[in-house]
């Protein structure tokens, strides 16, 4: 199923429920504004941003009055574009840069979300604007995931820093960190360990390594097949490590969008690229109001 199909086929429910009215009432709205709570709800948004928005909505919508060759539901689909826009943060939040040294940028995400394909993919979109960069692999706990980065590495032609496995993270962004140095690299990508589910040692060693590093960027990796649960997964780490964002993969998925809706307004943090499919190239910035349009068919 195309992403957001079973969504824009919900909403188009609330859109048609007012074809044949000359103005948004009070009274006219609540079938319609019914099917928009159910259709974000059926795309696993979270409930608490459902409300939110169902209301921000509501009271737009009966404030609006009559506007000249513009029809009731066209008012309505303006006003819950602008809304999707502003919940999924509005503008485009872009990457940041170090203003010297080389920008550091720290990598983290459970296991499987597509962490090592970011690495490489994040690299590969740099280098088109520009930047040099290094990649430091630093998941030690699977040599399979050391193994795959050096192979990512070379496919986008960008040095992969490595080490055995016996070094501890943190020793190995230091060592990492200090050969971009070395070699006035402009961007360096760490990948950190994912594990199948949170737990304290993973959120230690990520400490630490963020200590070392001190990055610039430091970005959840988030699979949107997830649906909400990439938003608390996003607030967790937020709270226990401190993040600057977020970067959503398999969009090209069947995921339902609950993810790319619920992200911003649950954790407080942007979603700052996505990932589209397994290309190298399939990696782009999160334009809100692009995703709105694509929501809204
Ligand atoms: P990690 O365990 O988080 O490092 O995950 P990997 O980078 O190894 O990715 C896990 C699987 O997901 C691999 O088969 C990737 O090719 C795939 N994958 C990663 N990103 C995407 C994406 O955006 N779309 C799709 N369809 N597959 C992806």
């Amino acid at each position: 199923a195309e992403m957001f199909g079973q969504l824009t086929s919900g909403l188009e429910a609330a859109w048609n429920k007012l074809k044949g009215e000359e103005v948004l009432t009070k009274e006219n709205i609540v079938e319609p504004m019914k099917d928009i709570r159910r259709a974000l709800l059926e795309a696993d948004v979270s409930l608490p941003v459902v409300r939110r928005f169902v209301q921000a909505v509501s009271e737009q919508a009966v404030g609006v009055g009559v506007i000249r060759g513009v029809t009731p539901d066209q008012q309505l689909v303006k006003i819950v574009s602008d809304e999707l826009v502003k919940l999924m943060g509005g503008e485009v939040s872009e990457l940041v840069f170090a203003k010297s040294g080389p920008t550091v940028i720290l990598l983290a995400g459970l296991q499987g979300v597509g962490k090592t394909t970011v690495c490489a993919k994040l690299a590969f979109y740099l280098k088109k604007r520009g930047k040099s960069c290094m990649l430091v692999a630093g998941d030690v706990y699977r040599p399979a995931a050391i193994d795959q980065l050096v192979i990512l590495g070379e496919q986008v032609d960008v040095p992969v820093y490595t080490t055995g496995t016996g070094v501890k993270p943190a020793e190995i962004a230091k060592q990492g960190l200090q050969e971009a140095k070395r070699k006035n690299i402009d961007v360096v990508i760490m990948d950190t360990a994912g594990r199948l589910q949170i737990d304290k040692t993973m959120m230690d060693e990520l400490k630490e390594v963020k200590r070392v590093l001190n990055p610039t960027e430091v970005l959840l990796v988030v699979d949107a097949m997830t649906g909400q649960e990439a938003a608390g997964l996003v607030t967790t780490f937020n709270l226990e490590i401190g993040i600057t964002g977020a970067i959503l993969t398999k969009l090209d998925g069947d995921s339902r969008g609950g993810a790319a809706l619920s992200v911003k307004e649950v954790s407080g943090k942007p979603i700052k690229l996505v990932g589209r499919g397994e290309r190298m190239e399939d990696l782009e910035p999160f334009y809100p109001d692009r995703m709105a349009g694509r929501i809204l068919g």
